[in-house]
């Protein structure tokens, strides 16, 4: 295990669901939380790599628990949430990170495909975050920390339905955050640039060499630079941040053109 910059028990006691957190960064952020003392509960369609995500945390030392749910229906979100709550008595914390990308030019892209990335990625994030604040953070307060990304700022070809949702995920955060701030919960944005070795990165950039030299660190992060940002605002380090968008790209939205091979 790596050394983190933070505190072990930064978590200790707390409860957290990752939506999409059986692979790529979902599960490094599931990893990281728990790392630092959050008993995480992780969400997606495919039961076979939850069952598989959730061994992995356990033989990590966390304690992890999975539900089966499309976050796109609100009623099987809810069901979810309501087994989170059973089994931890607690959710402080809820990351939604379940997205679907494909790379598509607009003159080729489906009314449907792009109805089927904002469902996923706006209407997800808006099911989880209403289902949980409906049935523990009104009452309780706690944390939400939406997956965004950074294309969106400028623009990116082959990506309008995935720049159209992530830019709706980035307004949604801001409503809630003004909504909810007087009941205790935080809402902010991590929003990645390119993360090595990501199924997202793959899908939509290939081989992603080129994209070394766009951004001022010149290279693309890791999942742990990206989940260490979300453990950061899901902590009491951030009591004060909410409506925030914490872009972690090295700097690349600043600097790289709206290319087709630019992922997000
Ligand atoms: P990924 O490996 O493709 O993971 C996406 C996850 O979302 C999967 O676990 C998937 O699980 C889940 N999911 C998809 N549709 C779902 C649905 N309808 N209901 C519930 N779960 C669903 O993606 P990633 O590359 O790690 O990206 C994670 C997040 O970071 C996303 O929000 C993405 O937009 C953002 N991001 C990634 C990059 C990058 O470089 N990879 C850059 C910028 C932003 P099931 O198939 O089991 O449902």
């Amino acid at each position: 295990m790596r050394r983190s910059p933070f505190r072990p028990d930064l978590l200790q006691g707390k409860a957290a669901l990752v939506t999409g957190g059986a692979t790529g960064l979902g599960l490094e952020i599931a990893r990281v939380l728990g790392g630092h003392g959050a008993r995480v509960a992780i969400c997606s369609r495919k039961e076979d790599n939850l069952r598989a995500a959730v061994d992995t945390l356990r033989q990590e030392g966390i304690e992890a628990i999975y539900g089966v749910c499309d976050v796109r229906r609100h009623d099987e979100v809810t069901t979810v949430i309501d087994d989170v709550l059973r089994a931890f008595g607690r959710l402080d914390i809820v990351v939604n990170n379940a997205a679907g990308n494909f790379p598509a030019p607009i003159s080729e892209l489906s009314p449907n495909g792009f109805k089927a990335v904002v469902d996923i990625d706006l209407l997800g994030t808006f099911n989880v975050s209403k289902a949980a604040y409906d049935l523990w953070l009104r009452e309780h307060g706690g944390a939400v920390v939406n997956i965004s990304a950074a294309i969106q700022y400028r623009g990116m070809a082959l990506q309008a339905h995935v720049v159209s949702a992530k830019a709706g995920v980035d307004a949604l955060t801001r409503a809630s955050a003004i909504e909810w701030g007087s009941d205790g919960v935080r809402v902010n944005v991590v929003a990645p640039g390119a993360m090595s070795g990501t199924e997202g990165v793959k899908r939509v950039a290939g081989d992603n060499r080129q994209r070394t030299a766009r951004n001022p660190l010149q290279r693309p992060g890791s999942t742990t630079e990206v989940a260490d940002a979300v453990l950061f605002l899901a902590s009491d380090a951030a009591s004060y941040i909410t409506g925030a968008v914490l872009v972690v790209d090295g700097g690349g939205w600043l600097t790289a053109p709206g290319a087709p091979d630019s992922p997000g």
